[in-house]
């Protein structure tokens, strides 16, 4: 069932620190929700033991991302600790076409350039408990980087306020219930509902969503 809602399709971006838990929040909503598709990032990073190509990333060289962005591949991109990272245009507008909601997960650059892009764009922030628990996570999964990411995560921090919810992911059920419940939410919220579909709604009293 791609449209259990009566909803256009939305475009969802995830970010928050390395360590916050974006991953398993990301995994568990796609693994629940049939009418979301995840949109695989391209990035200049090496893989990390068990990521495979084209599932986690689009591993690219340096060459191969730069061309990428001369031709215009890329809806918005950024460089993040020391790697570039992208969102290919076609993949999110092919998604868009097929009538599926999209996530992104993203770094704060990467939000800012999509809301720029795509004002209705719905902004998720996602944080840990605190700094002392991001490096205990961050150390406990060898990500590279560390001191980086955790000095890194203050700076995203600065631009929670461009987001339009925060989730704090201290118990992950709690955090899943969090997001679960935004996508719900915009999926009921009357301006992402087609003007036409509404009028159908208006005339015949409601509408059958199975
Ligand atoms: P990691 O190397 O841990 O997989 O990701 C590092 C950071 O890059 C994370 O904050 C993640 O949100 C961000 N990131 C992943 N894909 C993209 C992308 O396509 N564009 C941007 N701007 N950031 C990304």
């Amino acid at each position: 069932m791609k449209r259990p809602f009566m909803s256009r399709s939305l475009l969802f971006v995830i970010s928050g620190p390395s360590g916050a838990g974006k991953g398993t929040l990301v995994r568990s909503l796609l693994s629940k929700r049939d009418h979301f598709r995840f949109s695989v990032s391209a990035t200049t990073r090496a893989p990390r033991p068990g990521e495979i190509h084209g599932v986690d990333y689009y591993f690219l060289s340096a060459k191969e991302f730069t061309e990428k962005i001369n031709r215009g591949e890329f809806l918005e991109w950024a460089k993040v600790y020391n790697n570039y990272y992208g969102t290919l245009r076609e993949h999110v507008d092919g998604f868009l076409r097929e009538g599926y909601d999209i996530l992104l997960d993203v770094d704060t650059q990467g939000a800012a350039q999509i809301k720029r892009l795509r004002p209705e764009a719905i902004l998720i922030f996602v944080a840990a408990p605190s700094y002392e628990e991001l490096a205990r996570r961050l150390k406990g999964r060898g990500t590279e980087d560390l001191e980086l990411r955790v000095n890194g995560a203050r700076g995203e921090l600065e631009c929670l306020s461009q987001y339009d919810y925060l989730i704090i992911n201290e118990h992950s059920e709690e955090a899943v219930a969090t997001l679960d419940a935004i996508v719900i939410a915009e999926k009921s919220r009357i301006s992402n509902i087609d003007p036409e579909i509404c009028e159908k709604i208006r005339k015949e009293g409601g509408m059958s969503l199975s």
